[in-house]
């Protein structure tokens, strides 16, 4: 009998008890709004940017509905228009091209280096070839580039980063938390990434116009003096006339929900990256599979994990992936012509103007991602690690 597990790799952590109290009394208050507070109170949105701008070591933070919106709001903030061009990862998610779509701007992809990080060469060339002056890194998959490189280049160029942190809340590069090398950084909350509200989203920043504006452009109205953290007056005088309202505010239930999380969230990071080791481990010594290689200088969160087996047909790989399917473990292919789940390549966002990324192509034709949910147990890594390199075998002998 061949070895089966009987997990699901889409079941989250519940909310701890904590967390469910501090809903409860916003419940019970009727006060979900998170303007809507009585004399002498501040919101538990309000308290939750204070918090998170502590822990991720920012001035200022923004709550907003998701991650998408984060990132939006940060390109209208830092005064992208339509029309413009923005560089952006070609190895992302859709809710990044999303974003820039959503301003009405267009993404120059940029291609993928071998550990799946942004090809800081051809970011050069195409800073060099484009008129952009803003570039969205996504932080894909939790692999984060050479920062203090992909930093100096953009400098040079005077390039805005604007960091999409989905999954790398919690991580660093050379003990900077990710977030805090670009002038913004984006995060979700949203049930599958590192904080569970549900849907949700953070920014954060240093800069006293952008929060200005992106407390503006979230829909503040004119309540923004009842954000704790906020540059000076004068700095909204200017611009809230300016500044259109596109609402997207987070409100007090999820920020209630989020507050007791974010103290867990190192221990968290811990217990991903245990479960990552262990499946790691078991996958370095099969033949036919590659490791994606860490640098020293990245402190990751293991959430998911990613591997690649390389010079297969597309034959093989959906050969692989059923045999996997069928022993209880779900994996997903990046490299599938048409898009899967969250898989999404590409070349599949039609609304984009067409563009060819040769490395990118050759790495996602073969890569394998894995979600890796916190309800695993070590011991249910193992055997998933197990069968991965079982069927794995079995492909290396066809
Ligand atoms: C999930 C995700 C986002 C956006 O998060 P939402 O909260 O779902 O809008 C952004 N970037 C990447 C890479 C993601 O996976």
């Amino acid at each position: 009998m061949e070895e089966i597990f009987d997990g699901s790799f889409t079941q989250q952590e519940p909310i701890s008890e904590i967390a469910i109290s501090a809903a409860l009394k916003v419940l019970r208050s009727g006060r979900l709004h998170r303007y809507n507070v009585i004399e002498g109170e501040v919101s538990e949105t309000t308290l939750l940017e204070e918090e998170f701008a502590r822990l991720i070591g920012s001035k200022y933070s923004l709550a907003v509905a998701s991650g998408g919106y984060a990132m939006g709001c940060a390109l209208r903030a830092i005064g992208v228009k339509a029309g413009d061009f923005v560089l952006s990862n070609a190895f992302t998610l859709a809710p990044v091209p999303g974003a820039i779509a959503g301003v009405g701007a267009q993404p120059i992809f940029v291609d993928t280096v071998d550990n799946l990080t942004i090809d800081l060469e051809d970011l050069e060339l195409k800073i060099k070839s484009s008129s952009s002056k803003v570039l969205l890194l996504s932080h894909m998959r939790g692999h984060i580039c050479d920062m203090d490189k992909l930093m100096a280049i953009c400098n040079l160029h005077e390039i805005k980063v604007i960091e999409d942190c989905a999954h790398t809340m919690g991580a660093s590069w050379a003990g900077i938390p990710s977030g805090r090398h670009g002038v913004i950084g984006c995060y979700s909350s949203q049930t599958y990434k590192h904080l569970n509200s549900g849907e949700g989203g953070l920014l954060v920043t240093d800069d006293d116009e952008i929060i200005a504006r992106a407390i503006i452009l979230s829909g503040s109205y004119m309540l923004y003096q009842q954000h704790r953290s906020i540059p000076d007056s004068a700095i909204f005088e200017e611009i809230k006339l300016q500044t259109p309202n596109i609402s997207g505010r987070m409100d007090n239930l999820r920020a209630a929900i989020l507050r007791p999380q974010l103290s867990d969230l190192s221990d968290r990071v811990f217990r991903w990256n245990e479960r990552y080791k262990v499946i790691e481990e078991g996958l370095r010594n099969v033949p036919i599979i590659k490791i994606i290689e860490r640098s020293e200088n990245e402190s990751y969160v293991g959430s998911s994990l990613q591997f690649e087996i390389p010079k297969t047909s597309g034959n093989q790989i959906e050969l692989f992936l059923n045999g996997c399917m069928n022993r209880g473990v779900e994996l997903k292919w990046f490299g599938a012509s048409v898009p899967k789940a969250f898989t999404s390549k590409y070349d599949s966002w039609a609304y984009v103007e067409p563009q060819e990324l040769a490395n990118t192509d050759r790495i996602l034709s073969g890569l394998i991602d894995m979600r890796l949910p916190l309800t695993f147990s070590l011991k249910d890594c193992q055997i998933i690690a197990r069968i991965i390199s079982s069927e794995a075998m079995k492909l290396s002998r066809v």
